[in-house]
């Protein structure tokens, strides 16, 4: 029997979840497959004269609720698979929430780390180019993700404005401040995830100071790594693409940053202040507390599972735990607080960016903070309660509450409204 693929392991999660509802199976079926996913060669000319093209795709996975919302992410090793797999979980993370949106995402098959910055901002807007009819501030709205920052936003919605004829910032979120980009969305993924674990922390059994391993030391990982810091905890262990460091007594967080800084690896640190080295796959057997994976899909699998030593994983990365590796962390009682909650305080506050681009009304860094840990308090305590009174992972009644609206929204519009292409 062949493996399974990336969507048909996210699908799992859905099944799953029909079993604690009684929904028309329309609802489910409507749910397994995305509406459209289109594709586009990107040709861009480089700094040597030369051209090169680049695969890309954009998928508006279900926009049962709203808008199609998700990042771009540029990665080499991004597929059409993983971009409709990461739409799945937008359209979760978005009803989770409960914010206005269908669930959408887009990708570029490239490593941007080995081009010159022209060469990126081309290639950003070549692929504003390609799909400036599927993208729209009441269509598909577009982010950051894996390799992408909010200087690129700030392109793409330039670019967008040069197709259209008018600058329509609510046509992409994080973007820059100068250009309509929201206070707060820098750290809003992990912020979200930090007002979780706090809010949570009584009925995890969390108390003291926590030692913490972050797996991935971009925007997420670097925030978290603060947050928690700044409140006492012990970052322990942190990897990126290059290796992880490790330190007992805790790393120091500021050399850290200033590695990144300079555009090095942490593991540049070994040797200072007390940090070692460690292998990448150490890192999710390390004795800690609080394991945050904030790196990529699937690091945490059956192969290392076992090795797990934390009482809670927080994922802030998007689907960092195989379905297989879920069921060997159920059953050694790890508490995994699920991506599509976990890390939904970026796509939260994309949202107030937009209201705030809808409006020409913008608020203060103290309204987002406020409103941000209000939404994550409220769907966080609901899915607890959930998971307490039905016997079930974290995981799989944040897909239950998910679910309910998102049936819901679907049963509302009626069968005649189905997408047919
Ligand atoms: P980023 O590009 O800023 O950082 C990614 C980090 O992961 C980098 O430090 C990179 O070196 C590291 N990495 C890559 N391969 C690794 C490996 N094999 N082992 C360890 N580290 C590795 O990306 P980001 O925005 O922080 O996103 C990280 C994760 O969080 C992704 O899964 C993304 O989808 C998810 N996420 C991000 C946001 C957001 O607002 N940025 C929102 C929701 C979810």
């Amino acid at each position: 029997m062949s493996e399974p693929s990336q969507l048909e392991q996210a699908l799992v999660r859905l099944d799953d979840a029909a079993q604690y509802l009684n929904i028309d199976p329309d609802v489910i079926e409507k749910l397994k497959f995305a509406r459209e996913t289109t594709k586009a060669r990107l040709m861009i000319r480089m700094d040597d004269g030369s051209r090169k093209s680049f695969l890309s795709w954009r998928c508006r996975y279900d926009d049962t609720r709203g808008p199609t919302k998700g990042g771009i992410r540029f990665h080499p090793s991004a597929t059409d698979e993983e971009v409709e797999t990461l739409a799945f979980w937008m359209t979760f993370k978005c009803a989770v929430m409960n914010l206005p949106y269908g669930g959408g995402k887009g990708a570029v098959q490239v490593d941007p780390r080995k081009l010159s910055k022209a060469e990126v901002e081309r290639l950003s807007r070549a692929y504003i180019q390609a799909y400036s009819r599927i993208i729209g501030p009441d269509r598909d709205i577009p982010a950051p993700d894996v390799y992408t920052n909010s200087m690129i936003m700030g392109w793409m919605a330039d670019e967008y404005a040069q197709i259209v004829g008018r600058y329509e910032p609510a046509v992409i979120t994080g973007k820059p401040i100068a250009l309509g980009g929201s206070k707060g969305r820098d750290d809003a993924t992990a912020r979200g995830g930090y007002y979780l674990v706090n809010h949570l922390a009584e009925h995890l059994g969390l108390e003291g100071s926590l030692r913490v391993a972050v797996q991935g030391f971009g925007n997420a990982g670097q925030h978290i790594a603060r947050l928690l810091s700044g409140d006492g905890h012990k970052i322990i262990a942190v990897s990126d693409s290059e290796g992880c460091v490790y330190s007992e007594h805790g790393l120091n967080f500021s050399l850290l940053m200033e590695a990144k800084a300079a555009g090095k690896s942490v593991v540049t640190t070994v040797g200072e202040a007390g940090h070692t080295l460690l292998s990448a796959d150490e890192l999710v057997g390390v004795d800690c507390d609080l394991l945050v994976p904030a790196a990529l899909e699937d690091m945490i699998h059956e192969g290392n599972a076992a090795s797990v030593k934390a009482k809670l994983v927080l994922e802030l990365a998007n689907g960092p735990v195989t379905p297989e590796a879920d069921k060997i962390l159920a059953g050694k009682n790890v508490v995994v607080l699920p991506d599509i909650l976990a890390n939904a305080g970026g796509v939260t506050v994309s949202y107030f960016e937009w209201v705030q681009n809808k409006q020409g009304y913008y608020w203060t860094l103290e309204e987002i903070h406020e409103r941000l840990k209000s939404i994550t308090e409220r769907e966080g305590r609901a899915i607890w309660d959930l998971s307490q009174e039905k016997g079930i992972t974290m995981r799989t009644a944040a897909y239950v509450h998910a679910l309910a609206r998102l049936a819901e929204a679907i049963e509302a519009h009626g069968t005649q409204s189905f997408f047919v292409s």
